[in-house]
């Protein structure tokens, strides 16, 4: 069922077409016209065209069935409920109410003859049904001619009066646009799809001959049809989103190689090759005249942050500022520390802004941003804040961009708009997007991929460990820190309460420094001064600290290469990303590396599987795909993506050979076929197809 998202709920239903309270729960379901009831589609079909000899009906099948009624009575064993014994020649059937009117008993009377139709199951007196739907016929009374469809509906409106105000609408006479054929026609006979209109008369009235089965599976040439118009509506609005972005003007900032070549030759690495694929589409997008908005996405641990950095330079390189943006203070500060060793020696200025900044500190910080000088501004959201001006920002970076709002991100980039150019925009996800998300929902981006990890990485162990074993786990982080390996110790997601997890936190932390009072064991959560924690952070880099208790403040970005040893308590409650990304803390030097899954007995179905996933598999991709398919990519995307319409008929993993066919047509029909585009828009999307992917 879906929501009303509409910010103008005007119904616009022509006058009369149906009643206020009709009205008001067509708009519940989302529908604001009758051409919206078009494709309000059937969920599925009921089948009384036939009926069924009762010895014929198979346990768990729905059909239909008639005979006469021979028996009638209340029963009240095991519990009260009306039971009917209807015999048809073949066989006798049992049909059972737990819930019924006095009024039932009497029109269930011996001799009566029924047409039931429900789903048949094989119970302790042969066949019977529960609370199946019947009617009182006389015999001879024709069947239905076709199959019955069943449509998504809303408390207070049956599925009679929804058929008739579909069958209203779809009887209104030829030629009417609500059917346009949006394809043209070249196209649809090369792609050998359905006609439109065709399509939605035979979804809400199936003729005799159509085969149920390809109906109710929904792969019948009508069903690929309108998948095929769906998936298209969202590649025309993504494609005509991408189109009008770069219509904007950037600074060119083309490579010069010299403080890019000079970073290169100080550090202690050679890029792999794909960090030098994925660096070269960035610089080629930099020095084009439109802002670029790219996605660049590695798993964790894959160096992301030196191919950021090196982008970074070439902006430098042009007299034009960068800024990164991190959803922590950890990994800001993290990224601060790490660049500044790696460009200060360039003779790049790099300034920190953070919100919990001193506000001297802050003030300097300020001024060298706005006057030019900090080549280079790295924090936290406070960077997109009204005081901070930039002399000329080339180029915006966001690490983790999932962590953001889109709003957020839309700001920083506001933040250079010097003569009506826009900044470059390179994002950064350690949450790779699974390729059939990439082509849909992300197809406004252009997305780079880091496909391979650094050399020399051993992969980590997964174990999975009953919270009854905790004491083994202790023994285990004793012993490993007694070898100069340090661990983390990530305490329990509590989402109901920050309170409750600082306090679990805080008693972890004690209980551990009483158990091991050899091993320096350091407490980090998200409510310390910044000073505080990066004084932390720093203790634990330096091998002083060899425990470090955390919340789940440390999930992304935190890099320690010496750390080799991770708990994750109550790990059934966390999602798949985040286990991943936790997990992805370790694994990050030469040493073999374990993560132990702590989880707590009684596990529900989702984290099971969750567990089992995690605990399989270390390709964030592949844990990627699987997480959309547990999940769906409504809550994938999650809240922060909210704004762009889900697909309602689609399914980007089974339809992905549709999905294709409309990613490779979509330009075709903008620039060809401009107006025809707008209208398919228009019956998809409507008010809708307006949003917000910055
Ligand atoms: P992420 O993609 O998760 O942000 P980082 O950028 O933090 O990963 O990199 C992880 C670690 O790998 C860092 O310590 C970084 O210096 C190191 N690193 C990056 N690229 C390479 C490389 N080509 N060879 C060896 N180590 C590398
Ligand atoms: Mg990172």
């Amino acid at each position: 069922m879906q929501e009303n998202n509409n910010n103008d709920p005007a119904p616009a239903f022509s006058p009369g077409f149906a009643s206020k309270s009709v009205e008001e729960k067509l708009l519940r379901l989302g529908m604001t016209s009758e051409v919206d009831l078009l494709l309000h589609l059937p969920l599925r079909y009921e089948d009384e065209t036939h009926i069924y000899p009762i010895n014929d009906v198979v346990d768990g099948k729905t059909v239909q069935v008639e005979g006469v009624i021979t028996h009638t009575e209340i029963m009240c064993r095991p519990r009260r409920q009306l039971v009917c014994q209807v015999t048809d020649g073949s066989g006798t059937l049992h049909i059972r109410f737990l819930n019924f009117y006095g009024s039932q008993v009497k029109t269930l009377a011996v001799n009566k003859r029924l047409r039931i139709l429900g789903e048949a199951r094989n119970g302790f007196f042969g066949a019977e049904m529960v609370h199946p739907t019947y009617r009182i016929v006389q015999e001879g009374e024709p069947l239905a001619q076709a199959l019955t469809p069943v449509y998504p509906t809303t408390a207070g409106l049956s599925q009679k009066v929804l058929r008739k105000l579909i069958d209203q609408m779809l009887s209104q006479g030829e030629p009417h646009e609500f059917f346009a054929e949006t394809l043209p026609d070249t196209l649809r006979t090369a792609l050998q799809l359905a006609g439109f209109k065709d399509s939605v008369m035979l979804l809400h009235q199936p003729p005799p001959d159509v085969p149920s089965d390809s109906l109710q599976a929904r792969t019948h040439p009508a069903w690929q049809r309108i998948k095929f118009d769906e998936l298209l509506s969202q590649q025309l609005s993504m494609r005509l989103h991408y189109k009008q972005r770069r219509s904007h003007s950037a600074p060119v900032l083309v490579s010069k190689s010299k403080l890019t070549q000079a970073l290169l030759a100080s550090l202690a690495f050679k890029l792999t090759n794909a960090q030098q694929k994925t660096l070269a589409e960035v610089s080629h997008d930099l020095a084009l005249p439109h802002p670029m908005q790219r996605l660049l996405q590695g798993d964790v641990g894959s160096g992301k942050t030196v191919v950021a950095a090196l982008a970074a330079l070439q902006v430098i390189e042009n007299d034009f500022q960068a800024a990164i943006m991190a959803p922590t203070e950890i990994l800001a500060e993290q990224h601060f520390n790490k660049l500044s060793a790696w460009l200060a020696p360039l003779g790049v200025t790099v300034v920190w802004l953070s919100g919990n900044q001193k506000k001297k500190t802050k003030t300097i910080a300020l001024a060298e941003i706005a006057s030019g000088e900090a080549m280079l501004a790295i924090g936290t959201h406070a960077l997109f804040q009204e005081q901070v001006t930039f002399k000329q920002l080339g180029l915006a970076i966001i690490d983790e961009q999932h962590r953001f709002g889109v709003h957020q991100r839309l700001e920083l980039c506001l933040k250079g708009n010097i003569d009506g150019a826009v900044p470059h925009q390179l994002m950064m996800s350690a949450t790779p997007i699974p390729r059939t998300l990439s082509m849909s929902y992300y197809a406004d981006l252009d997305v780079s991929v880091i496909d391979e990890l650094p050399p020399g990485r051993t992969p980590v162990v997964t174990k999975l460990i009953a919270a009854n074993r905790r004491d083994e786990i202790i023994t285990r982080i004793h012993e490993a820190c007694r070898t100069g390996k340090q661990a983390y110790w990530v305490c329990p997601l509590i989402e109901e309460s920050e309170t409750l997890q600082l306090k679990t936190a805080n008693e972890t932390f004690e209980s551990l420094s009483e158990l091991l009072p050899e091993v320096t064991i350091g407490l980090i959560h998200g409510r310390l001064p910044a000073t505080e924690k990066s004084a932390i952070m720093e203790s634990f880099k330096q091998g002083e600290t060899q425990l470090l208790v955390a919340t789940t403040v440390i999930e992304v970005g935190v890099d320690v290469p010496n750390a080799s040893l991770m708990v994750i308590e109550h790990a059934e409650r966390m999602g798949l990303s985040q286990l991943h990304q936790l997990r992805g803390r370790v694994g990050r030097g030469s040493d073999a590396s374990v993560c132990i899954l702590m989880y707590q007995m009684p596990l529900s179905e989702i984290a099971r599987k969750r567990l089992k996933i995690i605990f399989k598999h270390t390709d964030g991709f592949e844990i990627a795909r699987q997480d959309l398919n547990l999940r769906g990519p409504g809550e994938f995307l999650g809240a922060r993506q909210s704004g762009v319409p889900m697909l309602r008929f689609a399914d980007i993993e089974q339809n992905v050979d549709l999905l294709e066919l409309a990613q490779s047509v979509a330009d075709e029909i903008l620039s060809k076929h401009p107006q025809l585009a707008q209208q398919h828009l228009q019956r998809w999307l409507g008010k809708k197809k307006t949003y917000l992917r910055v």
